[in-house]
Order: C-alpha cells, then sequence, then structure tokens
C-alpha cells in the first residue's frame, strides 16, 4: 500500500530530475528527467513500476512548464501519488554564508538562496524556480519543502582548508572561501562505505571521488569532511567535461590583458569550453575518448591530464588522514562505468599501499556495487551515486521533527 512518499526535485540549469521515493523501503516508485529544456525537441523520460515511458513535450520549454507536465500529466497517470506525497526535499545547489544544513523552506529561507545565487548563478537561480512553483501548486504541502543543500556537507572544514591565501576581509566582508559542491553525493558515499565496512560512519577516514561530468575529491576523517577540491564555485580541482579545474590565475591576466579577451570570454572558455573538451579539441564524454584513448593522440593526453590530477589530490588527502586510510570510493557516471580510468588511476597509488583487482575492475560497472582491489590492497570501492535517496532521508528527518 502506498503511503507517505517523499518527491524529491533537483531543478538543474538545463534539466529537471524528480522521483518519488517510498521512505520506508528506499526505493524508487517513479524517476524520470526532462532534458533539452530551453532548447528544441525538450523531452522527458519517466520509469515506473508499469513501464518505461519518454515524450517530446514541445520545444523551448522552460522549469515551470516543465513541472506542469510532469505534475499535470505523469502524476496523475500515476494518481495515487499525488494523494500520497507527505513532504518534498529540492536539491540546493549553494547555501551560502548563512545556511549551513538541510532546513524548512519558508520566505526567509528562500531570500537566503536568492542571496548566494551570486556564488552558483546557473543553479541557485533554477533551484529557486523548483522551489516556489512547488509551493504555489501545492499550497496544502507549504510547509512540507526541504531545501537540501550541496554545500551543507563542507560546513566543517577547518579554516586551513576552506580559506585563501587573499587578504582576510575578502572572506569576512564577501564570504570568499571554499564551499565545495558534490556535498550530498560524497556524504552518501560516506554512509553506504559506512556500511559496507559495517563502521560507525563517525569512524571512517576515507577518500571519495565523484567522478561524473563535474568531478571532485573529498577528504573525509571521522566522518567529517576536512578537504574537497572545488572552491568557491564548482570550477576549482579536478579536469572536468568542460571546466578547466585548477589553473594558475595568472592565465586569466594573460588572457585579458596580451589577449585582449573579455571577463566574460574567459568565464566562458574556462567554464564551458576546457577541461577534457578542449584538451581533446573533440568531446567531453568519456565514452568517445575511452574509444579514442589509443588512437587520438588529444584524446589521450586529455584523459591522462584527467587521471594525473586525480592521483595527485588523492596522494595529497592522504596527509590529511592521521595515519590511517579505511578506502578510496569512486562514484559518478565516470567514476561508475570506466574500469580503465579507475586501473589508471589506482596504477599510480601502489606506494599508498592501493593495487587494482583487474577481474573485478572489469566487472563492477552498471550500477554495480562492490570492492575492486586485491586482497593485499587497501579497499577501493565502487559505489553508485544515491544523491535523491540521500535527499530524502534528509527531507524526513527534518519534517518528522516539526
Ligand atoms: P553529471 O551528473 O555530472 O552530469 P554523470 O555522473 O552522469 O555526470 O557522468 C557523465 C560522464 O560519465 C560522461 O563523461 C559520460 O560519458 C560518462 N559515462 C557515463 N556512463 C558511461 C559508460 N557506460 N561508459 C563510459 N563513460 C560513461
Amino acid at each position: 500500500m502506498l503511503k507517505n512518499l517523499i518527491l524529491v526535485l533537483n531543478c538543474g540549469s538545463s534539466s529537471l530530475k524528480f522521483s518519488v521515493i517510498n521512505p520506508k523501503n528506499e526505493k524508487k516508485y517513479l524517476f524520470g528527467t526532462v532534458e533539452r529544456l530551453f532548447l528544441s525537441d525538450t523531452y522527458v523520460t519517466w520509469e515506473s513500476k508499469k513501464n518505461k515511458y519518454k515524450k517530446n513535450i514541445g520545444s523551448n520549454i522552460s522549469h515551470e512548464q516543465a513541472l506542469d507536465f510532469v505534475i499535470d500529466h505523469i502524476f496523475l497517470l500515476e494518481e495515487k501519488i499525488l494523494k500520497n506525497i507527505v513532504g518534498i526535499g529540492h536539491r540546493v545547489v549553494h547555501g551560502g554564508k548563512k545556511i549551513k544544513n538541510s532546513i524548512l523552506i519558508n520566505d526567509k529561507i528562500i531570500n537566503l538562496i536568492e542571496e548566494a545565487s551570486i556564488f552558483a548563478p546557473l543553479h541557485n537561480p533554477a533551484n529557486l524556480i523548483g522551489i516556489k512553483k512547488i509551493l504555489q501548486k501545492y499550497p496544502i504541502l507549504s510547509k512540507k519543502n526541504v531545501a537540501v543543500f550541496d554545500t551543507s556537507f563542507y560546513q566543517n572544514m577547518p579554516k586551513v582548508s576552506f580559506l585563501y591565501a587573499i587578504p582576510y576581509d575578502f572572506f569576512k566582508k564577501y564570504g570568499i572561501r571554499r564551499y565545495g559542491a558534490h556535498g550530498i553525493s560524497h556524504c552518501y558515499i560516506l554512509h553506504k562505505t559506512a556500511f559496507l565496512l559495517q563502521k560507525s560512519f563517525n569512524q571512517l577516514n576515507i577518500i571519495t571521488c565523484h567522478l561524473g561530468n563535474g568531478a571532485s575529491v573529498s577528504a573525509i576523517r571521522n566522518g567529517i569532511c576536512v578537504d574537497t577540491s572545488m572552491g568557491l564555485t564548482p570550477l576549482e580541482g579536478l579536469v572536468m567535461g568542460t571546466r578547466s579545474g585548477d589553473i594558475d590565475p595568472s592565465i586569466i591576466f594573460f588572457m585579458y590583458k596580451q589577449l585582449n579577451m573579455s571577463i566574460h570570454q574567459i568565464e566562458e572558455l574556462l567554464i564551458k569550453k576546457s577541461g577534457l573538451l578542449g584538451l581533446s579539441g573533440i568531446s567531453s564524454d568519456f565514452r568517445y575518448l575511452e574509444k579514442n584513448y589509443n588512437i587520438n593522440e588529444k584524446a589521450k593526453i586529455a584523459v591522462d591530464i584527467f587521471c594525473h590530477r586525480i592521483s595527485k589530490y588523492i596522494s595529497a588527502y592522504t596527509s590529511l588522514m592521521h595515519g590511517r586510510l579505511d578506502a578510496i570510493i569512486f562514484t559518478g557516471g565516470i567514476g561508475e562505468n570506466v574500469p580503465f580510468i579507475r586501473s589508471i588511476i589506482i596504477s599510480k597509488l601502489s606506494l599508498l599501499g592501493f593495487f587494482i583487482h583487474s577481474e573485478k575492475n572489469l566487472l563492477i560497472c552498471n550500477g554495480k556495487t562492490g570492492n575492486i582491489n586485491i586482497k593485499t590492497s587497501r579497499p577501493i570501492f565502487i559505489i553508485p551515486t544515491n544523491e535523491d535517496l540521500a535527499i530524502s532521508r534528509e527531507t524526513i528527518n527534518i519534517i518528522s521533527l516539526v
């Protein structure tokens, strides 16, 4: 019998993901994605117990129109859903200076999320559209909307990790610091690793690698994140699909002064035209890069730099573990599905006691969970991330507190 379902909404910059979760057995009753918002041929794919569906819903579709379709058509087809939703969890990328934890949404929180948009201009405004639309469509559930933030996981990082070496006032007055991103995923992985190792999460020292289009590494000591590769914004750190990750800031001055590029052009270059796409000159998609690794020099160098940077971060983060590292974990589209990347990265970490098991590495893909290390190695796990489930757990926690 259906009862007490949680709706999880992830209203992103160019897509909208939704899922309806039964918190009792933590299974998804229904889930889907609207893709190509604001482009031609916007379409929705969704899956329920009954079937899988795909439907074109027009062109130049906005977030609001997409949500109308999801609620008025998909949820109505599954008419039991609406009656049984007891809480709604909204993914919000940035909590800014003031919001530390998941929180019940009200006007004040909406204003604070709006304020934090300066740090996540592509994401927070889209997240807010979802929140406002749901409040308008379901006034009866207005006190059951919870915002879950990617930045919360990093709130307890020490100052040595989150401060930049620029005059202190920039932190004090303007909140410029490392905020991190992908926190919901890294936090989910922490708890799942604790379950797999049969330990309490706050006894764990682990390094988690979320490798997708966006990519980040986090160092977690005694269950608390003590450093992470993303910074003020998700541009810092690893090489990503189209983002540069770490560069010498002087490159920006060079582009501006010597190449007469505008700040807008430089921003666009570093966010949308760099990373794997910029280096390979062809694609940000790992499926393509993997196929061409041995035949295209640029594809090879792009992948090699991607791996080099990850192993460099992992090695650096071992120095924060106070002498004990329980596991390295890979997740995200690339981490979960590309054995050849995992084997390149781990091959650079033998000094730290990590050795891959070739057959297990090939087997654990496509949504499977498991370890891929040989017996004499420290543990290396593959864990598919499940941000929706993490959001639904937080939502249940918060709404049952009120
Ligand atoms: P995000 O959520 O950050 O948009 P994902 O976690 O979905 O990204 O990861 C997208 C990346 O994962 C892409 O580079 C894609 O090519 C890669 N990827 C996903 N599945 C596979 C696969 N089976 N084989 C190779 N690469 C894959």
